[in-house]
This record gives structure tokens, C-alpha cells and sequence, in this order.
């Protein structure tokens, strides 16, 4: 496995790759990699010729207050990850390589961005965005994959590489989940064990949201009453949104119709937890089309 520190010899290395006609596949990660990003290595693994991972801590998605010095950068492990999983390039650019003096653009996407993960971290998305147009130009993939997880994120990245052009295939896994339910994510780490016991509440009060559409419940009050009732069992969570969404728009839903997206976001001390589940009925469309079987590059 090579690893790639430069933007110029990465594209550089992309570049030469294309013209002998090798299809790339590309994971973008900040690292701490766990098996929700294994899941998204292996998919592409099987796609593509060749696979670019990126671990890069993007400084310009955290605000000022949130966690960047303190985010887990476990980097000889998820290097270890990345040989077992076959991975050809772990590019690792520092932070002045992506934004050198004087870099000044930023790409928005401020409809998608504006509710749910947006309100709650204004300069979030923006940050996602350019540094996602930054790593396609430099990595210039055919096909990129991203987590469920990152609900409103995936559905911002397809928006953006439809509006821009941008001509790499996305494709949205499943999330992984521990056994417990709760969603895997680099930052539990920061979890106590108090904390982690009841972390699993976000997914059961989404799950429990889902049982309810499904059994044919159409009343988004009531359903978002049930599942914040579910988080506050444990008095030391604390809710910062639970909604039922139309999974394209992620506009709230008044009546219920599927398909729909149930999103959640709590506080944990001072963690941030982010899930969501699609509801699909019968026969309706998939909202962020959430690929479960692996598809021809074509589709
Ligand atoms: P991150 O390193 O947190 O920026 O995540 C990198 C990619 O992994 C994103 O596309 C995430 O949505 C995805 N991801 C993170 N956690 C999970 C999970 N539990 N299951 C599936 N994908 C995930």
C-alpha cells in the first residue's frame, strides 16, 4: 500500500491509473477507522480496480468549539486497516497542503445545509462540501462511497456532484451498527461507560418511529412525542432534534409519507450523537437510495 501526502502526486498517481483504463474507487474518511468504514472499503474494494482511501481531519468542518485538537488519530491502526482491506493508496495530505496561503473558495450547498446537522454546526457543511470538490479533483475517482450515517451529508454530496458536474458515481451504504444498536462512530471513543450504557436510546427511539409508520401511524406529532419519550428514560440525554423527514428534501414531514427518513441528533455530556432510519412502504421509492447489494459502475 502506498501512502500519498501530496495533492500533486496523488492526482498525479489517479491520472496515470485513468489512462490505462483502471477504474478508482474512493472512501473519504478523518480516520479512527472502524468497521462502518470497512464496510464502505470492502464495497468498493469489489467494484474498483484500484482504491484510494483518504484520512484527513478536515480543520475547516469544526467550529472553533468543537473537537478538532482532540479527535482520534490512530493513524498506524487505520493504516493496518487499510493493508488488510487491500486498500492501494492511503492518501494522508496535512492541513496546509489542502489549504495552503491564500486559498479562499468555499462550496455550499444551502439548501440541504440548512436544517438538522446545519443549524446545529453552521459552517459544517460548507466545510464538507469543499474539502468533498477538493478530494474528487485531486483523487478524481469513478466511484465514491459514503455512510448512511451521515444522513444529510450523503444527500448533500449527491447534490453537489449533480450540480457541479462533478461525474463520480455515489453510492450510500448501510450504517453499521454495534450489537447494541448504537451506530459506529470514531467519536464513542469519547464515550464513558455510564454514557455508552445508554447511547443505544437514539437508535431504539428511531426504531421505535419506525414501528410506528409501519404499523400505519400517520401522525408525526405523535410519533416524534414516542420517540423522544424513548430518549428521556435516561435524564442525562439530552434531545437536539428528532424528525421525520422527506428523505430527498429532508424538509420536515407534518403527515406522514412514505418513504420518509427519521433523524436524531442527542447530547451526551458534552458528545454529540447523529443516527437516522429510512422508512420505506411497500412498493414506494428509497429516499437516498441506500444500496444493500453491489452494482455494476454503469447504473
Ligand atoms: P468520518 O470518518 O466520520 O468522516 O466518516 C467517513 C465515512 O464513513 C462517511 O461517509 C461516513 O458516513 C461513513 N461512516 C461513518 N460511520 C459509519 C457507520 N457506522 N456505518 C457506515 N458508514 C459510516
Amino acid at each position: 500500500m502506498k501512502i500519498i501526502r501530496t495533492t500533486r502526486s496523488m492526482a498525479a498517481w489517479s491520472e496515470r491509473l485513468r489512462r490505462e483504463g483502471v477504474t478508482i474507487g474512493f472512501v473519504p474518511t478523518m480516520g479512527a477507522l472502524h468497521d462502518g468504514h470497512r464496510s464502505l472499503i470492502r464495497a468498493a474494494r469489489l467494484r474498483c480496480d484500484a482504491l484510494v482511501v483518504s484520512i484527513f481531519v478536515n480543520p475547516a468542518q469544526f467550529s472553533p468549539t468543537e473537537d478538532l485538537s482532540a479527535y482520534p488519530r490512530p493513524i498506524a491502526r487505520d493504516r493496518a486497516l487499510c493493508r488488510e482491506e487491500g486498500v492501494d493508496v492511503c492518501f494522508e495530505p496535512t492541513a496546509l497542503t489542502m489549504y495552503p496561503e491564500g486559498f479562499q473558495t468555499t462550496v455550499t450547498v444551502p439548501v440541504l445545509a440548512r436544517r438538522w446537522e446545519g443549524e446545529a454546526r453552521p459552517h459544517h457543511f460548507a466545510g464538507v462540501a469543499t474539502v468533498v470538490t477538493k478530494l474528487f479533483g485531486i483523487v478524481h475517482p469513478h466511484l465514491a462511497l459514503f455512510g448512511q450515517k451521515d444522513y444529510q451529508q450523503a444527500a448533500l454530496v449527491r447534490q453537489l456532484v449533480g450540480d457541479l458536474n462533478l461525474g463520480v458515481t455515489i453510492q450510500v451504504r448501510p450504517t453499521v451498527r454495534e450489537q447494541d444498536g448504537l451506530a459506529m462512530s470514531s467519536r464513542n471513543v469519547y464515550l464513558s461507560t455510564d454514557e455508552r450504557r445508554i447511547a443505544p436510546l437514539l437508535s431504539q427511539a428511531l426504531q421505535a418511529g419506525k414501528q410506528m409508520i409501519v404499523g400505519g401511524m400517520l401522525d408525526v406529532a405523535a410519533i416524534e412525542r414516542v420517540m423522544r419519550q424513548t430518549i428521556e428514560q435516561a435524564p442525562t440525554i439530552h434531545v437536539e432534534y428528532l424528525a421525520v423527514c422527506d428523505p430527498d428534501s429532508l424538509e420536515p414531514l407534518s403527515v406522514v409519507s412514505a418513504p420518509a427518513v427519521l433523524l436524531g441528533a442527542v447530547r451526551i455530556g458534552s458528545i454529540r450523537l447523529i443516527d437516522n432510519l429510512l422508512v420505506k412502504l411497500p412498493g414506494g421509492k428509497s429516499g437516498l437510495r441506500v444500496e444493500r447489494g453491489i452494482k455494476p459502475l454503469t447504473d
